[in-house]
């Protein structure tokens, strides 16, 4: 048997189910009647600004073949071991991968909820890295998939509308060539599920000190542990980091309930993959853009909390957002004054027409200066009264007038340098500055995360 890329999207709801489970499930299966998983299961995040996303529109993929003795281990890279196969055209393996596939989905997927579509792909070959990048950056149709289905898939199967044929093709297209991750997840005993979580704050902060190669565990200003969802769903908690080996360790600190079952993912999280430079007038809706400009409008605070101001380029205007879930962030978002020079990161909401900040790179500030005192009459050597709101000054003696007032100049309170959104508002592809740091080396950068 050849080997076989399997992606499988669109599976949960808001009320329960995760299709990183349904993936454990199948490969729990599928190991079962001896088929091999070859390197990682990958979770891929797509698109962050779609609207009909459960959550962190996540796909999931891997690899299978069917060893049956022609399996030649050529190597050993650390922890994960490297097969050849050589192949063998046993049909009746394709059939029953196809068959296991189908009931761990109907078995695990919430099909009942009316906005759940999943979709599962099988693939010799997987489509172009093209395809993953569009599905991550842009809006993708059913069609234009299906017809790429229909000339290069082995076997497909949509259920209901089939929207999760989407997800599935475009994580069995994502490689790790540009940059990876991984997440250790965990799963709660069935029993449990919809229940309260119990993981242990003191030892995930432990775990956040001593494993170093591990991100976005603990938001330590907001008190919020980052590794446990707040849906229903029956993963109990994941951390993310570079390493896989040090994943073990992370889960051997982190104190909880009895954990069911746990697998280990190469992902595409905390890549900032959804990102592309853009002028401002090239920017559209759904977009995730990196996109330099000029504070051209003060910041301004809207019912809610959430902190808003312009910036232009050349190009064009567009309005910023820092929305209230960023918390602490917007403290350094309302310190920006017009004619700050930024580079803003972040997904691109339709109404409003506004780049969502996950990250923000102060590149030059400009000078504030705040009035100290009424100006001093130039003949009287007295101090002017105002005439009125932004009407100048004039001496009550002589007459004499003035538009301005003695100032002085004013701190503003941040420096250059990068800063980001909280754990606790970050996007699971953001990525983190603790990454951006440890690939720029920890001096060259000014930067804090809130
Ligand atoms: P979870 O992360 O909990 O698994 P989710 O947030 O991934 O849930 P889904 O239920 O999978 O959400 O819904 C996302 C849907 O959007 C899927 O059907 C997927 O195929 C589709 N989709 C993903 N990316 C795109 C895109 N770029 N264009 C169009 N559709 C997309």
């Amino acid at each position: 048997m050849i080997l076989i890329w399997v992606g499988v999207d669109d599976t949960d709801s808001t009320s329960g189910g995760c299709t990183t489970y349904v993936a454990c499930m199948l490969i729990k299966e599928l190991t079962k009647e001896k088929y091999d998983i070859i390197g990682y299961p990958r979770l891929v995040r797509l698109n962050p600004n779609i609207p009909w996303k459960t959550r962190g529109n996540g796909a999931v993929s891997f690899l299978v073949g069917k060893g049956e003795g022609k399996k030649t281990k050529i190597g050993e890279i650390r922890e994960k071991e490297v097969f050849s196969y050589e192949t063998s055209s046993d049909d009746s393996n394709y059939d029953r991968l196809k068959e296991i596939v189908e009931q761990v989905i109907e078995e695990y997927a919430i099909l009942g909820d009316e906005n759940t579509n999943s979709g599962f792909v099988l693939f010799r070959n997987p489509p172009s890295y093209e395809v993953y990048l569009k599905t991550v950056r842009g809006i993708v149709s059913l069609k234009e998939v299906k017809e790429l289905l229909d000339s290069s898939a082995w076997y497909f199967k949509g259920f209901k509308n089939g929207r999760g044929l989407i997800g599935a093709t475009a994580s069995v297209a994502w490689t790790p060539v540009r940059d990876r991750t991984f997440e250790l997840i965990t799963y709660r005993k069935k029993e449990k599920w919809g229940s309260p979580r119990f993981v242990d704050d003191v030892s995930t902060k432990k775990m956040d000190k001593i494993v170093s190669s591990t991100f976005d565990n603990y938001d330590y200003e907001n008190h919020h542990n980052r590794l446990v969802p707040n849906s229903p769903c029956p993963v109990l908690y994941g951390v993310r980091g570079e390493n896989p080996v040090d994943l073990f360790k992370a889960k051997s600190i982190v104190k909880s309930e009895k954990v069911d079952s746990w697998i280990i993912f190469e992902t595409n999280q905390g890549t900032d993959d959804h990102l592309q430079e853009k002028n401002i007038r090239d920017i559209q809706p759904y977009d995730s853009v990196i996109t330099q400009g000029v504070v051209s409008k003060e910041p301004f605070t809207l019912q809610g909390g959430h902190v808003v101001f312009e910036i232009k380029d050349e190009t064009g205007f567009i309005d910023c957002a820092a929305y209230e879930p960023t918390k602490q962030f917007r403290k350094i978002v309302r310190k920006l004054i017009p004619g700050d020079m930024v580079e803003v990161y972040g997904g691109v909401r339709e109404t409003p027409f506004t780049v969502n900040l996950e990250k923000i790179r102060v590149k030059m500030l400009v000078e504030k200066y705040e009035k100290v005192e009424n100006p001093v009459c130039p003949v009287c050597g007295k101090h002017m009264k105002s005439i009125g709101r932004n009407q100048g000054y004039r001496c009550i003696k002589c007459g004499s007038k003035s538009n301005y007032p003695i100032v002085k100049r004013a701190e503003r309170g941040l420096k250059p340098g990068f800063y980001e959104v909280p754990v606790c508002a970050r996007r699971h592809i953001s990525k983190p500055l603790k990454r951006i740091k440890r690939e720029n080396g920890e001096s060259k950068l000014n930067h804090k995360s809130f």
